[in-house]
């Protein structure tokens, strides 16, 4: 037998219908706030990684899933959202149109990791775009989809923590006040880290490793050195959010894994579902688009982790909505009974009920049983009597009501 890859998981037709409540939920939410969908490719280019990501990110250094096509060229299964699209913002000159640019997407997201609860090889984001506003109304905006998305699906566990990163300018100062505390600890870092000191010392407040963690708890804070652009920015950002009646914890530790990151950073994290708990990260990246060759686009977005999320909802008990059934199931006594009700479901399916009859060939008795574990709400039995009469019965299976009709009008039951 051939297994499914290891990080990966199936939907099975039992489970799918829970997706298919979120990505209801989400293209009306993102309808609600004038947000339009963008699709771009699984792979691409792996230089577009490289550069929007940043070389010295975990995703990039040990997560990408690269391969060289048969045409030798180096293509990378899509490890985050957001490359790919400004990509396709550069490409096709979206900043032509009337600003911002306000999109969203659900995409898998492929990275090579260590297995493990809320950990996969392949999992699935929901994310948010805006393009085109440096203002923290815009980055409020961001937020305030997620919260509201999360009231809506009725999750209350989940803490927002925001923080600022700063400009390259303000980080200049900062990242010399990191080097300067970490090179004097340098022999108690992770080898990975010794490296980062120079090329990156920000990174090594997002090392997992413990030793670098504790070392990385009294370094110094970004928030302390941001210069007056910045700084302003994250003050008006939390009067809005404080105005929204969003609830905010500050948290200068948080710095994100991706390099592309400028001033605002956050993050939504459960405490529900054990050490995996970030359901949704996200900040501003007003430097990406230039970055990558396209004009100066600020920039401001969120990556939601989906299979995160319902982990959340299935711990607190959440509902997915109804896991849809059929309407109606007609049952066939003998085999000219069969044709009948074959006959009788596609008519039934043109005036749009979901009818269904025996593709089994099961005895009547086996039938009905089908029909009970299946949960048809409604089931009707055609046998030589209802061919002679033209009459059927339906049966209410729920409160055992019986309605008798014409065969040919049955459709006038459910409509
Ligand atoms: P973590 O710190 O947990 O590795 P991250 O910072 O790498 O997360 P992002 O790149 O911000 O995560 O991705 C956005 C969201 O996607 C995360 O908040 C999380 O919900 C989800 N996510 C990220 N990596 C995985 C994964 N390997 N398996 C499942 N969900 C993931
Ligand atoms: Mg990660």
């Amino acid at each position: 037998m051939i297994n499914i890859p290891k990080g990966t998981k199936d939907v099975l037709p039992s489970e799918s219908y829970k997706w298919h409540f979120l990505e209801e939920k989400i293209r009306k939410l993102t309808d609600l706030y004038g947000y339009k969908e963008i699709r771009t490719p699984v792979f691409e280019h792996t230089e577009l990684f490289l550069r929007g990501v940043g070389e010295t990110t975990d995703i990039v250094n040990k997560e990408m899933y690269t391969f060289l096509d048969k045409g030798e060229r180096s293509m990378t299964l899509k490890p985050e959202g957001t490359a790919g699209v400004a990509r396709c913002f550069i490409e096709n000159a979206l900043d032509n149109n009337p600003q911002p640019t306000k999109m969203y997407y659900l995409t898998p997201v492929f990275r090579y990791e260590k297995p493990q609860s809320g950990r996969l090889r392949e999992h699935h984001q929901f994310g948010i775009e805006l393009y085109g506003s440096d203002s923290p109304y815009a980055d409020a905006e961001v937020i305030q989809i997620v919260r509201n998305f999360f009231d809506g699906l009725g999750i209350d566990k989940v803490r927002l923590y925001i923080n600022s990163i700063g400009c390259p300018e303000c980080r200049k100062t900062y990242s010399d006040a990191l080097k300067a505390y970490f090179g004097a600890r340098k022999e108690e870092l992770c080898p990975v880290c010794r490296e980062r000191l120079d090329r990156n010392p920000l990174r090594i407040l997002d090392c997992k490793d413990e030793g670098c963690k504790k070392i990385a708890a009294d370094a110094p804070v970004v928030l302390d050195y941001l210069c007056d652009g910045c700084r302003t920015h994250h003050e008006q950002l939390m009067s809005l959010l404080t105005d929204a009646g969003v609830e905010f914890t500050v948290n200068p530790k948080i710095v994100r894994g991706l390099d592309y990151y400028t001033r605002t950073v956050f993050e939504f994290v459960s405490e529900d579902i054990g050490s995996q708990g970030t359901v949704c990260g996200g900040g501003r990246y007003n430097n990406l688009v230039s970055d990558l060759g396209g004009k100066n686009v600020p920039a401001v977005g969120f990556g939601m982790g989906l299979e995160r999320l319902i982990m959340v909802m299935e711990n607190a008990g959440l509902s997915f909505g109804e896991n849809p059934t059929g309407t109606l199931f007609i049952a066939s006594a003998d085999e000219e009974s069969r044709r009948l009700a074959a006959k009788t479901v596609a008519s039934l399916r043109k005036q749009g009920v979901k009818a269904e009859c025996d593709l089994m060939g099961r005895s009547l008795k086996a039938q009905m049983k089908y029909a009970d574990k299946t949960s048809f709400p409604y089931v009707a039995v055609i046998g030589e009597s209802e061919r002679v009469s033209g009459k059927v019965a339906v049966k209410n299976m729920a409160d055992k009501g019986i309605r008798e009709t014409e065969i040919q009008k049955l459709a006038e039951l459910f409509i």
